[in-house]
């Protein structure tokens, strides 16, 4: 699983004098097998190798990246390309001592980027996407909390207060003793429920949770949640009937994703419906292909909305990057323009590269009505 450390681990890198590796590669094997993705990876590190050993670098320099390019591949030769993954971004850096994979559930475009930084852009585009959830579930003696993101799930830690008795079994003659026994059970209760809210919080501000799922019966969940920290309380978004050890993790796991995608479609949904409204008045956003080829052309989107799989073929000119349907001379530079497999790619990319963001909506919103594209933009063009 990609941890909250592990990203700002990257995002912190500094490299004082030799140049970070940034290694971006499509593995989606619904479009590519391994032997290919092997030999994009091979052709991609050799071409930079040779640009490499002819620019102005000092010798540490670039022995120390061609430690880097035989790390990387060697990565990418024994690859195992697991389940749902799309992508694979590989970060390099002193020959391999700096070293930081992230295996990613949406394809990315092949790259290769030597620079003093980690080119991280296409990574956050992708990151920025999925949300990272807690799931906690407890009782009044026990508690399980999971962590889950980008379709990965971890068992936390399990805590367990012995010190709770289990159940009321003797009433006192006079009532009095049931009394009794109930308020030590809750005390008793709140002290673990008082720890198990700490523990979270704890959590919480090291991993930053976008939501927290809240497992439990109804009975005692409020209870519980009295004792929750704020930050914690205002990520609620959905509250289980369930008690801990009733599930195993496969079905923990499915639970997540049933809102995980619910919270999903309502965000898409509510975006889409944004978009449609702003671009039906002019107001910075546009949908359909043509809109958005012209504002991407001036770089002017903001944040692109692009259906899941979509692909269309089209050109694009090498010389100024001006992309279009069906043109065959560029009319920015004149030059000949290349046709290209993934004209949707290509203004994903160009997004990225004037610093926008993109998000790939699933099917079934609005915007197949409009082409399965559109965007929000910088200025009313
Ligand atoms: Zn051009």
């Amino acid at each position: 699983m990609i941890t909250t450390q592990q990203i700002s681990d990257l995002l912190n890198y500094k490299s004082t004098d030799y140049p970070v590796v940034s290694f971006y590669i499509n593995t989606d094997l619904r479009h590519t097998t391994i032997d290919k993705i092997r030999i994009v990876a091979k052709d991609l590190i050799k071409s930079r190798r040779d640009e490499i050993e002819k620019s102005e670098l000092g010798h540490d320099q670039k022995e120390a990246l061609k430690k880097d390019f035989e790390k990387i591949l060697d990565y990418v030769n024994n690859l195992i390309v697991q389940g749902n993954q799309r992508g694979l971004a590989i970060f390099s850096n002193r020959g391999g001592q700096f070293w930081q994979t992230f295996s990613l559930p949406q394809k990315t475009k092949n790259a290769i980027i030597v620079d003093p930084d980690p080119y991280v852009r296409p990574l956050l585009g992708i990151l920025n996407q999925y949300h990272r959830f807690c799931f906690a579930i407890v009782d009044r003696r026990k508690a399980e909390v999971y962590e889950y993101y980008m379709g990965e799930i971890m068992d936390i830690t399990e805590l367990f207060s012995a010190d709770v008795p289990g159940k009321v079994r003797i009433a006192g003659w006079y009532g009095l003793e049931e009394k009794r026994v109930m308020r030590h059970i809750d005390h008793h209760a709140q002290e673990h429920f008082k720890r198990v809210a700490n523990f979270l919080f704890q959590l919480h501000s090291v991993r930053n949770f976008d939501y927290f799922i809240l497992g439990g019966q109804s009975e005692y969940l409020p209870e519980f949640e009295r004792h929750l920290h704020p930050y914690v309380a205002d990520r609620i978004c959905e509250r289980i009937d369930t008690t801990p050890h009733a599930w195993d993790i496969n079905k923990i796991k499915s639970v997540i994703q049933e809102t995980e995608s619910r919270l999903n479609n309502e965000r898409y949904n509510q975006m889409v419906d944004e978009l449609i409204t702003d671009a039906g008045k002019g107001n910075r956003a546009v949908t359909g292909l043509d809109g958005v080829l012209k504002a991407a052309n001036i770089g002017n989107i903001r944040l692109l909305l692009i259906e899941e799989d979509v692909v269309l073929p089209g050109r694009e000119c090498f010389s100024c990057g001006y992309l279009s349907r069906d043109e065959e001379v560029c009319p920015v530079c004149g030059a000949k323009t290349e046709p290209m497999d993934d004209l949707f790619d290509e203004i994903v990319e160009n997004t990225v590269n004037y610093n926008g963001s993109f998000y790939q909506i699933p099917k079934g919103t609005k915007l197949s009505e409009h082409g399965g594209i559109g965007a929000f933009l910088r200025f009313n063009a």
